[in-house]
């Protein structure tokens, strides 16, 4: 039996990607491969409607951390120093991926459970002039959490936001230029239901900077290489595949717009069948993704017992991580899942919560 993923990533595959996959063989220094390439990067601008001449979107072969990685390291100036906003594990990981690369950073830290402050951003910026970018997740995927990037971009006045958007880049809204974004990081296995293997920086280009700090993760030399239709390494072709054709099904369905409303209208059933089973969900609706909620585990159910319970059922839910691993479960809406889908799955947490 197959099963459905509703882990953050990477998700269940629709037929016509994971058709795709198989695709005839092909050498990334072919015109073919450019042509597949230069498509891919038009259309991931297509989805948040950007200008090809102010915009680039740069393709890696890697996992949504190597664009994070990649985005820190070419987009922070030598002489720049980075402020980073941390309310969960993935602006801990910015933090960390900067001193790595003996980036100044200057960490503004958050309790994982609580919204950050703008604040103590400001305070940030004030006492280290230098930081002329500041590091953001969009939605922290620790928590579930959409953090709110507006009330950042307008604390930050013009610094620019280098944006970590891996889990919510395709299902959620993003304000490329009214948040005076730097550059936004993601990756083809979460919203946009590619396989992983591939994951993209779209960056301003007047920002990018060749730093030095990096080879593989040089994002001058991927933009340069991607511009002039070739590509400085060997690119996944078959997960490239796969995303063209992913984002062929996201622009024919509507789009980003569409997949929200989709995630939400998922994410609102579960949510609510949950409540009434006594599940208490970690955040108020109003400051949740649609892409992934994180619950309380009820009293006497272990996680392992859920997830046993419910893989065994045909579904693989997240653990809590870090702090959060014993307390909490965490389901996303993601990727390929019918009606029917979900509603197999409200009748088994009725099963195992009941
Ligand atoms: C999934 C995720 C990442 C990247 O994780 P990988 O395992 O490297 O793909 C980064 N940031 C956020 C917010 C994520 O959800």
């Amino acid at each position: 039996m197959s099963l459905i993923l509703l882990n953050p990533g990477p998700v269940t595959l629709s037929p016509r990607v994971r058709r795709a996959l198989g695709r005839a063989d092909l050498c990334h220094r072919e015109p073919e491969f450019a042509a597949l390439q230069s498509g891919i990067r038009a259309k991931l601008l297509a989805v948040y409607g950007l200008d090809p001449a102010q915009w680039a979107a740069i393709l890696l072969t890697g996992s949504g951390t190597a664009a994070v990685e990649a985005m820190l390291c070419s987009l922070v100036p030598h002489e720049a120093g980075l402020a980073t906003v941390e309310n969960g594990v993935y602006g801990e990981r910015m933090t960390r991926i900067a001193r790595a690369h003996r980036i100044e950073c200057h960490p503004v830290p958050h309790p994982w459970t609580e919204p950050p402050s703008s604040a103590a951003l400001a305070a940030t910026l004030a006492a280290h002039p230098r930081c002329t970018r500041v590091g953001l997740i969009h939605h922290e995927t620790t928590t579930g959490r959409l953090n709110d990037v507006a009330a950042f971009a307008a604390t930050a006045g013009g610094v620019p936001l280098l944006l970590d958007a891996v889990s919510s880049f395709g299902g959620e809204r993003l304000e490329f230029e009214g948040w005076n974004l730097g550059a936004c990081a993601a990756t083809a296995n979460k919203s946009l239901h590619g396989v992983p293997g591939t994951a993209f920086v779209i960056a301003r280009r007047e920002l990018l900077e060749d730093t030095g700090r990096t080879v593989y993760l040089n994002l001058v030399d991927y933009c340069r290489a991607q511009d002039a239709g070739t590509t400085p390494f060997t690119q996944s072709v078959q997960t490239f595949y796969a995303l063209d054709e992913a984002l062929n099904e996201l622009l024919e369905e509507g789009g980003w717009q569409a997949r929200h409303a989709e995630y939400q209208r998922r994410m609102r059933t579960v949510r609510e069948h949950l409540i009434g089973l006594g599940v208490e969900p970690l955040l108020p609706d109003g400051v949740s993704s649609c892409v992934l909620n994180a619950f309380r585990l009820p009293a006497g159910v272990p996680y392992a017992q859920l997830h046993d319970g419910l893989k065994a059922a045909g579904f693989i839910i997240y653990a809590g991580q870090g702090e959060l691993a014993r307390t909490l479960f965490r389901v996303s809406t993601m990727g390929a899942i019918s009606g029917n889908d979900l509603e197999r799955l409200l009748v088994a947490f009725d099963r195992l919560l009941r």
